[in-house]
């Protein structure tokens, strides 16, 4: 059993923190929102004042908050000031790589452990504790950090060093933005020439176009059962996250001098599909901008 201060505790992190108590841990938790505080003390969360109290006396401190400034803020402000010596430190965020490495330069300066540990899978998954951690951070972080990722997911993969994971999910998302717009293309396109649907999926599944966005995820009703489409692109993954994710991966290739032109054309469609309305709507439902139906 270990002390952790859980400090995010909103779509994602309300439900990592119920399985880390679930796991035995006592878990003392804070996030701004009263709400996201009610279900976490409803989860068995201890409820702190402030993140600095939430991070004193604790073994590790694990954050899910939205993005980079919010996390630099939290531990620059509050968990670096009143954190014990040699505690580790879990960033569960997606953010950009540089304020990671800066992050974790800090903590070590400082005489703690970090790993940057963002997840693949959404709501349902932190919710079953079934997500995939992607981890930056020495090995040494890593071994101390594993066993606290295993209690809130499925795999957990040590990418490299501080930063790593970030990069991990950033390309990995970058990926996955690419193929759905390439695969919403190719059933607009094959319904215009005149394809039944359920028959372009039959082959191209089992042909060399097949990918995750097809097979799991298809962004038309009927094929795959579960995917959003079948629930007019309500829940899943939000549009407006995929698109936080696609300028993560544009902003990180300019910095380290690559070229994304995919992703680049990715991020444009989908801030177009954010604009019109679509922000909150799964990831898949580009497809109604690219068949010209969406009406929001
Ligand atoms: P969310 O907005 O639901 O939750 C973030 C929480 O952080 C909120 O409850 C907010 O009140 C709290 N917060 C913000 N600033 C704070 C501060 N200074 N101190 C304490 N609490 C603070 O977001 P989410 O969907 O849970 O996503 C969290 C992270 O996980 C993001 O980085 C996101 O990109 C990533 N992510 C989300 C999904 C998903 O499907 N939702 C999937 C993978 C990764």
């Amino acid at each position: 059993m270990a002390r952790i201060a859980f400090i995010g505790l909103g779509n994602m992190g309300g439900g990592m923190a119920a399985n880390l108590v679930r796991a035995g841990h006592q878990v003392t938790a804070f996030d701004l929102a009263a709400d996201a505080m009610a279900r976490a003390t409803e989860a068995g969360c201890t409820p702190s004042t402030s993140a600095a109290e939430a991070a004193q006396d604790v073994d590790a401190v694990v954050t899910m908050l939205p993005a980079g400034k919010h996390v630099a803020a939290v531990y620059a402000e509050s968990v670096f000031s009143a954190a014990a010596p040699g505690t580790l430190f879990l960033d569960c965020s997606t953010i950009d790589v540089g304020t990671a490495r800066n992050t974790a330069t800090g903590a070590t300066a400082q005489g703690f452990a970090m790993v940057d540990a963002p997840v693949s899978g959404g709501i349902a998954a932190a919710n079953a504790g079934t997500l995939t951690f992607m981890v930056g951070g020495s090995q040494q972080a890593f071994a101390r950090a594993e066993p606290l990722l295993q209690a809130m997911g499925k795999v957990v993969i040590h990418a490299g060093e501080a930063g790593a994971g970030q990069a991990a999910k950033i390309c990995n998302n970058m990926l996955l933005g690419a193929s759905m717009i390439a695969t919403a293309e190719a059933f607009v396109l094959a319904e215009k020439l005149g394809l039944d649907l359920q028959t372009f999926f039959d082959i191209s599944s089992k042909a060399s176009g097949q990918c995750w966005s097809m097979t799991s995820y298809c962004p038309v009703p009927g094929p795959v059962p579960t995917s959003p489409a079948n629930r007019n692109y309500e829940g899943g993954f939000a549009s407006a996250l995929m698109l936080k994710d696609l300028k993560l991966a544009v902003e990180a290739a300019a910095a380290a001098g690559g070229s994304v032109p995919m992703a680049s054309q990715a991020e444009s469609l989908y801030q177009m599909f954010v604009g019109l309305g679509g922000g909150s709507r799964d990831f898949s439902a580009i497809i109604k901008l690219l068949d010209g139906s969406w009406d929001n």
